[in-house]
């Protein structure tokens, strides 16, 4: 593993934390801390190597430094990966192991629930270290802020296709119904959507789609049903070499990190005439209510700060239409700006 030519100069800080004692095999990538404290959940995961681990790592915390500075948060991004198979070895011991381990860093870098830690877990980090925020006696689960979020960015996202914000009337077809989707599925039903649902969960969406008076499709179908807007809210990339010729929605909007497969897919839906909102710019809410909690946490306020999504999304979408870019390039460049400019500051300070 070549660490430091992997850090390419952009990473103010990585640390290897290691206690055989406890199975601890955890690496905290801090991306920038000059806008703030980094915040970034903690990934546990049997990952196949040290390489792998230490490269998601890093994606990880610079994706979470973009996310904040698209929202405009006063925070820096970071991520802990922990090396270890959530069922198998996440003991209190390797948690209490993991929080000294964050708890080392002073404060550069503040951690939050991700793939493999839940709010239980957090309590437990929190016995060894201050620098966690989303445990049951702080802000908890993010995901009805999430959604609230991604609700109020589908606005700026029908004005940008349709040329009006409303969505009442319009056709969502909506992949994932879990903790955000569900939410989400609530809010649109309440305004007016005709909603299509998918999971692989058939017995929750079934349930779900009864209550909202939605339609269920299998899962395998619903990336290319005709639509206004495809709302991807479950896992893993949905536009992928497999599936860009197939979608038929005008806009793509929804909660699920890391949407494109690979970057130039984002052309691929721009010459497609499909809108595509960038994924780390609408779902920034559940971001946007952990570092609430730095300033003494208040739903209210996490929940109105989201509102200010639409906003984001329709001066990406000016740039984008400004420079002849995509979106995600013009969100991209947006938030790559705003950290030069908080390092920029942060030197000047010096
Ligand atoms: P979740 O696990 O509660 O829900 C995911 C849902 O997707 C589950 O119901 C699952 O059955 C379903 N699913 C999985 N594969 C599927 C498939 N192929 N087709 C249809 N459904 C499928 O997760 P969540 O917290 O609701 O998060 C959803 C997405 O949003 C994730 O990508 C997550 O990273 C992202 N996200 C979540 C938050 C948050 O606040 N929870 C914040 C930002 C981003």
């Amino acid at each position: 593993m070549e660490v430091f030519s992997s850090l390419s100069g952009e990473f103010e800080q990585v640390l290897f934390a290691h206690e055989p004692e406890c199975g601890l095999r955890a690496i905290i990538a801090v991306y920038t801390t000059a806008p703030g404290p980094a915040i970034g959940g903690t990934r546990i995961y049997p990952f196949p190597s040290e390489d792998a681990a230490f490269r998601d790592a890093l994606r990880l915390a610079k994706a979470m430094a973009y996310k904040a500075a698209a929202a405009g948060l006063e925070a820096g991004g970071g991520k802990a990966v922990l090396i270890a198979d959530p069922r198998r070895d996440k003991t209190p011991e390797l948690l209490r192991a993991y929080g000294r381990a964050v708890d080392r860093l002073g404060g550069a870098y503040i951690t939050t629930a991700d793939a493999g830690s839940t709010v239980v877990d957090l309590d437990i980090v929190a016995e060894t270290t201050r620098f966690v925020t989303g445990t049951s006696r702080g802000s908890g689960d993010p995901s009805p802020v999430t959604a609230h979020g991604i609700w109020h960015g589908m606005r700026a996202v029908a004005e940008e296709a349709f040329g009006e914000p409303s969505l009442s009337g319009r056709h969502v077809v909506q992949q994932g119904t879990g903790k955000v989707g569900s939410a989400l599925a609530r809010l649109l039903a309440a305004e007016g959507v005709r909603l299509t649902l998918a999971d692989v969960d058939r017995a929750a969406v079934e349930a779900l789609a009864k209550e909202l008076g939605a339609e269920v499709v299998p899962p395998e179908e619903a990336l290319s049903i005709p639509c206004d807007l495809l709302a991807p809210c479950a896992l893993g990339p949905v536009v992928t070499a497999a599936t860009i010729g197939g979608f038929k929605c005008r806009a793509i909007a929804g909660a699920a990190n890391n949407q494109l497969e690979r970057p130039e897919h984002a052309r691929a839906l721009a010459d497609a005439g499909i809108l595509y909102a960038p994924d780390f710019v609408i779902n920034a809410g559940g971001l946007i209510n952990v570092e609430d909690e730095l300033h003494g946490y208040d739903r209210a306020r996490a929940l109105a700060r989201a509102e200010g999504i639409p906003g984001t999304l329709r001066e990406v979408f000016r740039r984008a239409r400004d420079d002849g870019v995509t979106p995600s390039e013009a969100a991209d460049r947006m938030a790559g700006e705003r950290i030069a400019e908080a390092e920029r500051r942060r030197r000047a300070a010096r």
